[in-house]
């Protein structure tokens, strides 16, 4: 049996971005907010966020949640507030902000952090907080009015959405509206893919003037560095390749989320519910970058793992090691975490990849039947 990789990325074939390139050997500007990236950013802005607020592209979203809390960080502040069960990205950019991640356990169901848990711990810890993070886990919706009020009521707040570019909640794009600051990955593994990308998004057009400026080394108009500033410019080449997925993103997320109807349909089928597995609760309309479910809890996903590999298929648990089980973030303080830590080891990460046949899918899902 041929090899079922857990992902496949599909991105844009070079012939749709040919004309945007010849753009650039044209006009010999390369990076720094050029005419591609600016075209691209209206394009976000517009037919997405709906022109509300702003939104500017970094080099990919770790650095633009590295720009987005030290922006935002109170200054007396010393910890990050996060989800456990999130991407090393998320508590590593808290640490390159000089902070200290502080874990917070998820909720049950939609796998987001427990608001309940979080305003206690926000009581205790009080001004130590720098900053909330909470992660909008594989594109699924949070409560942004709970987190609006956080961040109306001076806590600040960036949420990771790596995984939430096209991702509906309410008919609307989720994040729209939003004050803190919302940051979007295009890694190539993600839905809309360009290689390495990212946006962040606010509503607060000055929060997003300053994620620019800082963003350009901290520059003044007079190229003067007057804040801790970075590189986080996307190229013209990657806006190029924007552009073009622009246009063939409605049907990538149609494609999308077809095979994830597919699975759906087949799990059904084998009775998966039925024999103790869960599912994600999903309160907006994501674009799945891949299908994550809960094996029966007296089974382990470790087993599946193996088990499917055995068959050659590919398959992941995201995101087990949760981040306090990894060595780097060992030793950071945090709630308690049953329910992270539940899932840890239950979570099972399918492949899904945009030219995947029903066959394919058949095959992943009785694969799992068998055992
Ligand atoms: C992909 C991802 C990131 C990092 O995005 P990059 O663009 O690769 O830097 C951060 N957080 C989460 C939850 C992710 O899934």
């Amino acid at each position: 049996m041929f090899k079922i990789p857990f992902l496949k990325p599909n991105l844009i074939k070079k012939e749709t971005y040919l004309s945007y390139l010849s753009k650039i050997d044209k006009s010999r500007i390369y990076t720094n907010y050029g005419y591609l990236n600016t075209l691209f950013e209206n394009r976000v802005f517009n037919e997405y966020f709906k022109g509300i607020g702003a939104v500017t592209t970094v080099n990919n979203a770790t650095i633009g949640l590295i720009l987005a809390i030290s922006q935002s960080k109170r200054r007396k502040g010393k910890y990050a507030l996060m989800p456990s069960f999130t991407f090393a990205a998320t508590p590593l950019a808290a640490m390159w902000c000089g902070l200290e991640p502080y874990f917070v356990d998820i909720s049950q169901d939609e796998w987001c952090m427990n608001e309940e848990m979080l305003d206690k711990i926000l009581k205790k810890l009080d001004d130590k907080v720098a900053v909330v993070v909470p992660y909008a886990t594989f594109g699924n919706n949070l409560n942004l009015n709970y987190y609006q009020k956080l961040q109306d009521s001076e806590i600040p707040v960036v949420i990771d959405a790596a995984s939430s570019f096209g991702s509906i909640y309410n008919n609307e794009q989720f994040g729209i509206g939003f004050s803190g600051f919302i940051v979007y990955s295009f890694h190539a593994t993600k839905p809309f893919g360009v290689g390495e990308g990212g946006i962040v998004y606010s509503k607060n057009t000055d929060s997003i003037l300053r994620i620019r400026q800082a963003g350009n080394f901290g520059f003044s108009i007079n190229r003067e560095s007057i804040m801790q500033g970075i590189n986080a410019k996307m190229p013209e080449y990657t806006a190029a390749i924007a552009l073009a997925t622009l246009d063939v993103f409605p049907k990538k997320i149609k494609i999308r989320q077809i095979i994830y109807a597919t699975y759906l349909e087949y799990f059904k089928k084998i009775k998966l519910l039925e024999k103790g597995w869960k599912f994600q609760e999903i309160l907006s309309k994501p674009v799945p970058q891949f299908i994550s479910l809960l094996c029966n809890p007296l089974q382990n996903n470790k087993l599946y793992i193996e088990h499917l590999a055995k068959h050659n298929i590919e398959a992941r648990t995201y995101f087990s090691p949760a981040c306090h089980q990894q060595k780097q973030f060992k030793a950071f303080k945090r709630t308690t975490l049953l329910i992270t830590e539940e899932i840890s080891k239950h979570i099972l990460s399918l492949p899904l990849w945009e030219d995947m046949t029903k066959n394919d899918i058949l095959r992943v899902v009785e694969t799992i039947n068998l055992l």
